[in-house]
C-alpha cells in the first residue's frame, strides 16, 4: 500500500500506558465518528457542535475495561475541502480525547484522512488509500500497534464503514444510533 499520504494519527497522552495495559494479541475497537461517537450534523469539528450519542462512553469503558484498544477511524474531507485546517482538527481531537479520558473511557488514537478524490482543494484532492472504504487507517493502526485483525471491530454507521473493515480482515457492524438504536453490547 501506497502510505505516503497518511497522516501520523493523533496519539492519546495515555498512549504508552493504555498499550502496556492491552494483553496479547491485542484487539481494536475501531469506531467511526460522525455517528457513532458524536451527531452528524456535518464537519463537527467544535466542541459546541459537538453531541455525543448516548450510551457511547458506556460502551467506551466497558471495551477499556474488557481489554479492547479503542481507535477512531474518520474521514475528514472537511480538511480538504477547506472548512478547517489540520491544527484545527488536532486541537479539536485532543478535546475529543480528554473527553473520553475523564469519563474512564480512553480513547488509544485517532487516525484521520483529510483528502477527497472530487472535492479536495489542491494537493488534498486525490484518491487515496486511507479514505473509507479503503483500509489504510486499520491496516496502519494495525501494523502500529500489533493488533489482530480476527480479534478486532469495527464499529460504523456507513457501509462504507464496514467496507473498510472487511477489506482489512475484521468484523464490521453497522449501527444507527441516532435512529434510536442503541450501541451493541460487547462481546467479551
Ligand atoms: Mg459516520
Ligand atoms: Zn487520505
Amino acid at each position: 500500500m501506497n502510505t505516503a499520504l497518511l497522516r501520523s494519527p493523533y496519539l492519546d497522552p495515555a498512549v504508552e500506558v493504555l498499550l502496556a495495559q492491552a494483553s496479547l494479541p491485542r484487539r481494536a475497537l475501531f469506531l467511526d465518528r460522525d455517528g457513532v461517537i458524536n451527531v452528524n450534523h456535518g464537519y463537527v469539528h467544535t466542541p459546541e457542535r459537538t453531541d455525543w450519542l448516548p450510551g457511547i462512553f458506556e460502551l467506551v469503558v466497558q471495551a477499556h475495561v474488557a481489554g479492547w484498544l479503542p481507535i477512531v477511524v474518520t474521514n475528514q474531507a472537511g480538511i480538504g475541502r477547506g472548512y478547517y485546517d489540520e491544527a484545527a482538527f488536532l486541537d479539536y481531537t485532543a478535546w475529543v480525547h480528554a473527553q473520553f479520558a475523564q469519563r474512564g473511557a480512553p480513547l488509544l488514537a485517532t487516525y484521520w484522512c483529510p483528502h477527497h478524490p472530487e472535492h479536495g482543494l489542491g494537493d488534498y484532492k486525490v484518491m487515496c488509500p486511507c479514505r473509507k472504504p479503503a483500509a489504510g487507517m486499520l491496516l496502519a493502526a494495525m501494523a502500529r500497534f500489533a493488533l489482530d485483525p480476527a480479534r478486532s471491530l469495527l464499529l460504523g454507521d456507513k457501509p462504507g464503514d464496514v467496507e473498510a473493515a472487511s477489506a482489512a480482515g475484521v468484523r464490521g457492524q453497522l449501527v444507527t444510533v441516532a435512529n434510536g438504536d442503541p450501541l451493541p453490547t460487547l462481546p467479551v
